[in-house]
């Protein structure tokens, strides 16, 4: 495959029949080279992409049949295509191994929100904690007086 194509635009292969996932490929509506990163680049646009894709398990089968080693296909990386493609062999299926790595996905997702929620109690909770000290504090509450008056 030319570096720079779209995973799910103009490939060629012998079963041309077998491509007909090419016309829900959603990376052929985005565009860009998302789904050729370079080196250090993130890859999480385009796997976004391919989450929301109707084409992931026949684009995935066509990359791991092919063996196609450019880009991202079905929201894995070459690297990652390579695990799979042994998991896939021992007989994993194709859409066991998708859902494994959105319900990954969603769980590191929903982690980081929570954390998120986490961090924002804690100032919260300074945040109260400080003002009531303040308010406690007749010092303070005679700055407070002077800066409103
Ligand atoms: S799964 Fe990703 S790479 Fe494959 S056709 Fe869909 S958007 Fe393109």
């Amino acid at each position: 495959m030319t570096a720079g194509l779209l995973p799910g635009a103009g490939l060629t292969w012998p079963g041309a029949s077998e491509l007909d996932w090419q016309d829900d490929a959603l990376c052929t509506q985005v565009g860009g080279d998302l789904f050729y990163p370079r080196k250090g680049e993130s890859t999480e646009e385009a796997k976004a992409v391919c989450r929301s894709c109707e084409a992931r398990v026949p684009c995935l089968a066509y990359a791991l049949r092919a063996r196609d080693g450019e880009g991202i296909y079905g929201g894995f990386t070459e690297r990652v295509r390579l695990k799979l493609a042994r998991r896939h062999a021992a007989g994993e299926s194709l859409e066991d191994i998708i859902a494994a790595d959105d319900a990954a996905f969603y769980a590191r997702t929903e982690a980081l929100t929570e954390k998120a929620r986490q961090r924002d109690r804690e100032i919260r909770a300074a945040n109260q904690a400080a003002t009531a000290a303040a308010a406690s504090n007749p010092q303070s509450r005679k700055a407070v007086a002077l800066c409103v008056t």
